[in-house]
């Protein structure tokens, strides 16, 4: 028999923290001394959209409070059951999208990969919550199908990781996975698309670390932080490890009402990226997911918005605010 000790000494710390997530929603009001009448809506909703929160996310909420921009994002309530004209299962069309078992063909020389369902944390306007994965998914155990897509078609230059959270995926399945890409001579980049690193910066270890040195491909990995104080201490050291490691770090958020919908709360987001050497990509309208609708800022607000922080911001420190049409052959630009 192995002894425990030397088991749990083979689990990387990521993998036990990950274990370790809140998934009660009792739990989750204890800790952060919450009002208990928030149960039972909480854990209406659950029942539809699984609460799920790494420990070291909910330390960076503040005690006590129910707007909490943090909590708001990962907190679910009765509203998710309530319906919205337009807020729909597949706002944005990935299931017409689908090209082979898994890969998102939508837009010239790129294409999406979904590799897992798996996430870290269960963001409640997840446009993807109710993504069937279990039928659409680039092989659990099987790339075949996806990897014959991506070699047939010498026009892709870049694959983009996505899911789910594709760093949820074992540093041995990772790299299994980028050497069958970087076998495929028409290929140059390789984008993560990943909430960890700023959720669960524990994953940026040595393993993972040493699986992305293997590739050829130039790496660039797109994070998802809505808020400034998503970016403490130890998520600054793991993009510190990204960045000298040549990784290129771009950060996607959604507008999001009681979150970021703000020109001040925006503008700070944008200055903690870039302390973290992260320069902001898109900003995303809320895709209208059902369950979502009370997290929508309008267009003209939003782009009341974004005009303001253009003029209160370095140009390469204002993101692009976009929306995704279905159908459309890029993310379209909201002026
Ligand atoms: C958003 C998205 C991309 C990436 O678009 P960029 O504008 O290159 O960031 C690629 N494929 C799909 C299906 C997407 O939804
Ligand atoms: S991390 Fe991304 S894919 Fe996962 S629940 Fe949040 S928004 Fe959705």
């Amino acid at each position: 028999m192995i002894p425990v000790k030397a088991i749990s000494r083979q689990i990387p710390r990521w993998q036990r923290e990950l274990a370790q997530a809140i998934t009660d929603p009792a739990e989750l009001l204890g800790e952060l001394e919450l009002e208990p009448a928030l149960l039972p809506a909480a854990r209406a909703a659950a029942a539809r959209f699984p609460l799920r929160v790494p420990r070291g996310f909910v330390r960076r909420m503040v005690r006590g409070d129910p707007n909490d921009p943090l909590l708001r994002q990962i907190l679910p309530l009765g509203m998710e059951l309530e319906t919205a004209p337009g807020f729909v299962a597949d706002p944005v069309g990935d299931r017409a999208a689908q090209a082979a078992s898994g890969v998102l063909h939508k837009y010239h020389g790129r294409v999406l990969l979904i590799v897992t369902g798996a996430c870290a944390v269960h963001c409640r306007y997840c446009f993807r919550r109710e993504y069937p994965y279990t039928e659409f998914q680039a092989g659990a155990d099987d790339w075949r199908p996806a990897l014959a897509y991506l070699a047939g078609d010498s026009n892709l230059r870049e694959v983009i990781l996505s899911g789910g959270d594709p760093l949820s995926l074992s540093d041995r399945r990772l790299s299994a996975l980028l050497a069958a890409l970087d076998r495929i001579p028409h290929l140059e980049r390789l984008r993560i698309h990943s909430r960890q690193p700023i959720v669960l910066p524990e994953r940026v270890d040595e393993g993972l670390l040493n699986a992305l040195a293997g590739t050829r491909l130039r790496l660039v990995l797109v994070v998802h932080a809505n808020h400034p104080r998503e970016i403490d201490a130890d998520v600054r050291a793991a993009l510190a490890r990204l960045a000298a490691a040549g990784v290129t770090l771009l950060n996607q958020s959604v507008l999001l009402r009681g979150v970021n919908d703000s020109v001040a709360v925006l503008a700070e987001l944008s200055e903690a990226l870039f302390a973290a050497r992260v320069l902001p990509y898109y900003l995303h309208l809320l895709d209208p997911v059902r369950g979502a609708a009370h997290f929508d800022v309008n267009e003209i607000e939003a782009s009341a918005i974004i005009k303001t922080l253009r003029r209160r911001l370095p140009g390469y420190l204002a993101p692009r605010l976009v929306r995704e049409q279905p159908g459309q052959l890029a993310k379209t630009p909201v002026e």
